[in-house]
């Protein structure tokens, strides 16, 4: 514990996850422990254990001492392990980081079923670049900590079984 001081430098991060939410099948979320696993946390195992990037150049990367990569590595790897080994579901949100805008995020427009990228940095999109519609959300979720199942978010194109299982969440909120 003698490291909070150094974690409070924020984390440089260059990817948002894709999805952030992920769960046991057929366990109801309410059965469920949920483990956070933080942005800056999924960014240190996907530049080591996905990109295979060097710790020295990751860490400069994120902006952060070897120590402190290291530090959020172990911590993403045991909770990634524990998550899997022990059937807890990992909701990837929050944490202390900036984002260096390197990546893209898609959005869908839920008038049209539009989809399209946009950088990161550039900020959410307040309408549909085809037909202008102000119903769009980010595919997978935002990454700041929103679950989906509180923001009733599901893709349309597989309405049916996500419904169900947003609905069930939310009752048991
Ligand atoms: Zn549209």
């Amino acid at each position: 514990m003698c490291n909070l001081m150094v974690n409070r430098v924020k984390r440089r991060v260059s990817c948002l996850p894709k999805a952030t939410y992920y769960k046991p099948r057929e366990v109801p979320l309410c059965d469920l422990e949920i483990i956070n696993l933080s942005i800056e946390e999924l960014e240190a195992i996907r530049l080591c254990d996905l990109l295979h990037v060097e710790q020295n150049e990751a860490a400069e990367m994120m902006g952060i001492s070897r120590k402190t990569f290291w530090n959020d590595l172990q911590k993403a790897r045991q909770k990634v392990v524990d998550a899997l080994v022990n059937g807890k579901a990992i909701e990837i949100s929050g944490g202390e980081y900036v984002n260096s805008g390197e990546c893209k995020v898609e959005f869908l427009c839920k008038g049209c079923e539009q989809e399209w990228e946009s950088q990161c940095n550039e900020g959410r999109p307040t309408s549909c670049p085809k037909c202008g519609s102000g119903i769009i959300c980010r595919i997978g979720g935002d990454g700041r900590g929103k679950r989906f199942i509180e923001n009733d978010y599901c893709c349309p194109k597989n309405k049916g079984k996500e419904v169900v299982n947003a609905k069930a969440g939310s009752v048991e909120k």
